[in-house]
């Protein structure tokens, strides 16, 4: 699928609000923004007054992160019913032809879309992320599958990616997207950083359009989900701000729309399992 830019199509990118109810009485309304970012706000009833506080996104991302660091891995199979790693392995599938180049995983959390990327037998897969808590469990997982010499991990922010220009052959980024707290800034650099004609594969959450899986999603998403998260991570925000960031965050053909204004060519989409992922693929 194509997208041709038009003006209503950047007109119609994302507006849309989303509210979690927060066990503390407060609410964590989260807001799609006509840069494809999220942004947060809590907002509190006191004294009959209702305060309401900006997140500060990074911050806030990285500490829910490195919170539920120990249980990522767990919930995200468990939750996903295995279907995540098949999804990560379907998008590494597009960077057949870049094997034996230089790989950038952005938001690569616990590694494992890089572990994913390292089957391809790159000369070097990189990740970056700012969860320092996600990096240690990913490089202890890196170390137990001998692939600490081709994988290595590092502290970095999405919007200013600490590499040269056009020093990649491909990036890639895994159910991260959606976190940055500027997403055209965040494309925008994948962008600087990879040659010229490598390669972009994000992989992202995406919402089911057709009766009855629709239906049947959100009452899982908005319910099952923040529940399970909730008892198994102890932290009930972490699984609240789940649905919330997937709910607001500019699918299909706004996406693509970002990617062709952050000056990527040869964009495509493809849904995943009734469009529960999506995997979107565009060249510098
Ligand atoms: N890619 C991994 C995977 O496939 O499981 C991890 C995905 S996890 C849902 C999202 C990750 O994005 C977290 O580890 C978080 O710290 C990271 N993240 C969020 N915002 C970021 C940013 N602006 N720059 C770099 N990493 C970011």
């Amino acid at each position: 699928m194509k997208v041709r830019l038009s003006r209503r199509l950047f007109k119609s990118i994302h507006e849309s609000a989303y509210n979690v109810n927060m066990p503390d009485g407060g609410t964590l309304p989260a807001r799609g923004t006509n840069t494809g970012a999220l942004e947060l706000f809590r907002t509190f009833r006191i004294f009959g007054l209702t305060v309401r506080l900006t997140v500060v996104q990074k911050q806030y991302v990285r500490s829910l992160f490195d919170s539920i660091a120990r249980r990522y891995d767990l919930l995200n199979h468990l939750l996903s019913g295995g279907v995540d790693t098949y999804w990560r392995r379907r998008a590494i599938n597009h960077l057949r032809p870049v094997a034996g180049g230089r790989i950038l995983d952005v938001a690569t959390g616990t590694a494992d879309f890089a572990i994913a990327a390292a089957r391809l037998a790159p000369r070097e897969v990189v990740g970056v992320d700012i969860a320092d808590e996600m990096l240690a469990l990913g490089r202890k997982k890196l170390a137990a599958r001998g692939l600490s010499g081709i994988v290595s991990l590092r502290n970095g922010e999405a919007e200013s990616l600490p590499f040269a220009e056009g020093s990649f052959d491909a990036a890639i980024v895994a159910f991260g997207v959606r976190n940055f707290e500027r997403l055209d800034g965040g494309l925008a650099e994948m962008r600087r950083v990879l040659r010229p004609g490598g390669k972009l594969v994000v992989l992202e959450f995406s919402r089911p359009r057709r009766f009855p899986f629709r239906q049947i999603y959100l009452f899982y998403f908005l319910n099952v989900i923040p529940l399970i998260g909730r008892l198994l991570s102890g932290n009930s925000e972490a699984y609240a701000y789940l649905p919330a960031s997937v709910m607001v965050f500019p699918e299909g053909d706004e996406f693509l729309a970002l990617l062709i204004s952050a000056g990527f060519t040869r964009t495509h989409a493809e849904r995943l399992t009734f469009g529960i992922a999506s995997i979107y693929t565009a060249e510098k």
